[in-house]
């Protein structure tokens, strides 16, 4: 059976979690409680109601404790989702994603039940931020303080050089776990593989060392 999301506030990111759910093929409940906006979502998303959130019987008569997967997107009105995931909590909905607006929403969040706290707005900052330092960083994602995956683009001091060529696991303490070429995407890239200028290595590894083979090698 296909699993089913609900999805608590339309705006940009709540809207674009259900645009891609529904892209993907799942079923979404898209509620808000502007009917502009559920109006906006009605051909998009399998059931597009109007409903605030905050009201504990409009939750139960929408049944949402019988969703796989319920994402609360409200934004500014931080009471608002703080209520909301306390309901959700306390109905028993088994998965609850919410975005914080700040850390200290977060804190609130993370006791009274939310399983799962997203941060879109500071994590597509960072990432941002590493792109604009470094060109060669094309993408990155933080595992933990100390620990990244991260795209990088090959530069010429590489092009032909094979893997065993560059023994960047021995010299970085990092490994190469794909490598990106056009359309093609080698997701266990041999020893003997060549890297040619322009591919796009996805990269694993402690900050430091990540940083150190860009700065030597790309
Ligand atoms: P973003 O920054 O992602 O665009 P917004 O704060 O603009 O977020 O959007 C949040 C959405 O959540 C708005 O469409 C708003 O109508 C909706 N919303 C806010 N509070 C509630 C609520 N109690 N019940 C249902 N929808 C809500």
């Amino acid at each position: 059976m296909k699993k089913q999301f609900a999805v608590i506030g339309l705006g940009r990111f709540g809207g674009s979690i259900c645009k891609e759910l529904s892209r993907l093929g799942m079923e979404v409940m898209a509620i808000d409680h502007s009917p502009e906006k559920v109006d906006e979502f009605k051909d998009i998303v399998t059931h597009a109601v109007v409903a605030n959130s905050t009201d504990e019987a409009a939750l139960k008569n929408l049944g949402i404790r019988n969703f796989d997967h319920v994402i609360v997107a409200i934004g500014d009105d931080i009471q608002s989702s703080i209520l909301t995931t306390l309901m959700l909590h306390e109905l028993g909905v088994k998965h609850i994603t919410v975005k914080a607006q700040n850390d200290y929403h977060e804190k609130v969040l993370e006791k009274i039940g939310a399983h799962e706290i997203v941060h879109p707005e500071r994590d597509i900052g960072i990432r941002i931020a590493h792109h604009i330092v470094s060109k060669n960083v094309l993408d990155y994602l933080e595992l933990s303080d100390e620990y990244s995956i991260v795209e990088l683009i090959a530069g010429e001091k590489i092009h032909g050089k094979t893997l065993i060529d560059l023994d960047i696991r021995a010299k970085y303490g990092i490994n190469i776990m794909a490598i990106k070429r056009k359309e093609e995407i080698n997701v266990s890239p041999q020893a003997y593989e060549k890297i040619c200028r322009g591919d796009i290595l996805i990269v694993i590894g402690a900050d430091r060392d990540i940083d150190r083979f860009e700065k030597q090698l790309l």
